[in-house]
């Protein structure tokens, strides 16, 4: 198999796939260290979905009154819905401070306070004085662009330090050894067709989140769980996966986000039968209840036949009766994104709107270090020798059940900088890489080679739209076991049809159709032990919010979900339990309380 196509080998220290916030961090951390690092990207770096973050960063600067990462950390922890560990967020919020501070002097173009120090907004859940006092002034804005800002930063400094990019390289899977270390990436450049062998003493996995599992998602196209995927294939687990948030109004189709504010300048949302159905669901908030509440309810909505357009599969989002010179001040990024996406005219018609997947709370389980752990032999922190990871792809956990906004950004600088530390203490530059093994990679380029050739009757685009509409349906924010359980079942059909999948295209130089089927393959994974975990779940906590049992049932569910997947589709389950206790003793855990805000 190998013969037949051309395979070149490079060795280095550390190897990171993914050049969004949490890898060029990493990566120009590693690079600074005196590492020989590779950083392998699908797109170009600055192309990364980091570069869509608007909102900000978190950290308990106090720029603009009185902090401290004590409240900051309550409320993670908090927001969590008590599924943190509180190690990791002791950890996320304290190396906030410094970890901002750096970004500054790197060239972030932070916005600015009057007396120049770096201008702070309050964002949802953050508060001060554990939750006593009044909204915290936390997330650190380059005005309404702070990822854009953040990424050309850390790509200037990757660079600045020498790292090298691989860029339009496709990661296919993981090097694995027999006693399950890690030794290195299998990669595809997708400009000239070859394979590239990538062998190292630490490979980190950075590749972002997977909501292009559902049909609408406010995420990247790009976004498909690849790091997810190649981890589920080496054997190795994916935690809390069943935890996945959602924002109400996404726009049809294309997913983009339509911001709350809307709704709060006076904007509301009807059905079918153009009634604003918002007031049955909630009679005072109406259509501003909180995000969870507004989804769900339209949800219900859709599935009882009230949905609008030619599939009844989405809501209408109306702003025409505001008067033209408000959209025109206050939204006027709203009115052309709904001019581009949905070829709307606010100020005639209503926009489609849909629930819409904003971001992934499980991923690959991690310690605060980065070092990828799982359970083996009894113990659930069992670190897996020469693999790493970090931002949204991992799970350390520090968003729990659901993550508050602004603290991804942070999440993302925070452990790509501590995976740079770690490694700059565990791993020898002067020692030499141990090289791969002959036919390492064998069995992965197979399966490119199946893939490639695949003759069935079932094109890509296909199964994945079922897998899509599956999840959307089934595993969105409407949960009851009935709706899980059929998903489960559907989405088992949807993976029988892998057998019989199409793909035309043969070549090995921009096969975008071959790109799609193996990310497709890392899709179908991470999906699966998402509906697997949601059905499993018998209670109510963060974003996963089951009809069938509303409450948060801290005796029995208090505790991570670990979920195989094997190359059946079949779902095997375990369990952590959350770590309560805090990194050090300057501060006590938080313990379980009701979330009420
Ligand atoms: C519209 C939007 C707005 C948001 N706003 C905010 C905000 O204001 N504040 C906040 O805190 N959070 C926000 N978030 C969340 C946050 O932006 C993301 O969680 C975060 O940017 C993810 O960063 P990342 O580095 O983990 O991955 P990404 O930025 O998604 O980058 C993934 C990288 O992995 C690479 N990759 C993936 N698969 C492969 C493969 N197989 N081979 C090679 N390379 C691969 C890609 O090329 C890319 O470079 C927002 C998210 C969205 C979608």
């Amino acid at each position: 198999m190998t013969e037949s196509y051309e395979i070149i080998d490079h060795s280095y220290d550390v190897v990171v796939v993914g050049a969004g916030g949490a890898g060029l961090r990493a990566t120009f951390g590693l690079a600074e260290a005196g590492l020989k690092t590779a950083c392998i990207t699908k797109v170009f770096p600055t192309r990364s979905h980091t570069v869509a973050a608007q909102g900000g960063v978190s950290a308990a600067l106090g720029n603009m009154g009185p902090d401290d990462w004590r409240w900051h950390m309550y409320d993670t922890v908090k927001g969590s819905d008590w599924l943190g560990d509180q190690d990791s967020i002791e950890y996320m919020v304290r190396e906030a401070v410094p970890a901002i501070v750096e970004l500054e002097h790197y060239g972030v173009p932070f916005s600015r306070t009057e007396d120049g120090k770096i201008y702070q907004r309050p964002f949802g859940g953050m508060t001060t004085k554990f939750g006593e006092g009044p909204a915290a002034q936390r997330t650190c804005a380059a005005a309404d662009r702070t990822g854009h800002a953040m990424l050309h930063t850390l790509y200037q400094q990757a660079i600045k330090h020498n790292a090298e990019f691989y860029i339009e390289y496709f990661a296919i899977d993981l090097i694995m050894d027999d006693e399950g270390t890690c030794r290195g990436v299998l990669a595809w450049n997708l400009d000239d067709g070859t394979l590239h062998r990538f062998a190292a003493k630490q490979v980190v996995l950075a590749t972002g989140g997977y909501g292009r599992v559902f049909f609408s998602a406010t995420s990247a196209h790009t976004c498909t769980g690849d790091g997810g995927g190649m981890v589920l294939r080496a054997g190795l687990p994916l935690q809390d996966s069943e935890f996945v948030q959602f924002h109400p109004t996404g726009i049809y189709g294309a997913g983009c986000l339509i911001t709350e504010g809307v709704r709060g300048e006076g904007g509301y949302l009807t059905n079918s039968e153009g009634e604003r159905f918002m007031e049955r669901y909630a009679p005072s908030a109406k259509d501003l209840a909180s995000r969870d509440v507004v989804s769900r309810s339209m949800t219900i909505e859709i599935r009882e036949g009230r949905g609008v357009g030619a599939n009844k599969d989405h809501i209408h989002l109306h702003l025409e009766h505001l008067p033209p010179e408000v959209i025109h001040e206050r939204l006027p990024g709203i009115a052309e994104t709904a001019k581009i996406f949905a070829g709307v005219d606010v100020t005639k018609e209503p926009i489609p709107v849909l629930p819409t997947c904003h971001y992934n709370m499980g991923g690959i389980q991690t310690n605060y270090h980065g070092e990828v752990v799982t359970l083996k032999d009894g113990d659930p922190n069992s670190i897996v020798p020469g693999l790493m990871a970090a931002g949204e792809a991992a799970c350390v956990s520090v968003h729990g059940a659901n993550r508050l906004g602004s603290n991804s950004l942070l999440d993302l600088v925070v452990f790509g900088r501590s995976v740079a530390l770690r490694c700059a203490e565990t791993v020898d530059p002067n020692a030499k890489t141990r090289p791969l093994d002959k036919d390492a990679g064998e069995q992965s380029i197979a399966r490119l080679d199946r893939l490639r050739h695949a003759k069935g009757s079932t094109p890509t685009a296909e199964l994945r739209a079922r897998m899509q509409n599956t999840m959307q349906n089934n595993c969105a924010v409407f949960r009851t076991g009935e709706v899980l359980d059929e998903g489960v079942k559907k989405m088992q059909e949807v993976w029988q049809g892998l057998d019989d999948i199409r793909v035309s295209d043969r070549s090995m130089v921009w096969n975008s159709d071959l790109v799609e089927t193996l990310e497709f393959e890392n899709l179908i994974g991470n999906a699966m032990v998402t509906i697997v975990g949601a059905a499993n779940r018998t209670e109510s906590r963060g974003a996963h919010a089951r009809e069938d049992y509303p409450d948060r049932n801290d005796d029995e569910w208090m505790k991570h979900t670990l979920a195989w997947c094997d190359d059946k589709g079949a779902v095997k389950l375990d369990y952590r339990p959350v770590t309560m206790k805090p990194m050090s003793n300057d501060v006590q855990a938080f313990p379980p309380k009701a979330r009420v805000y």
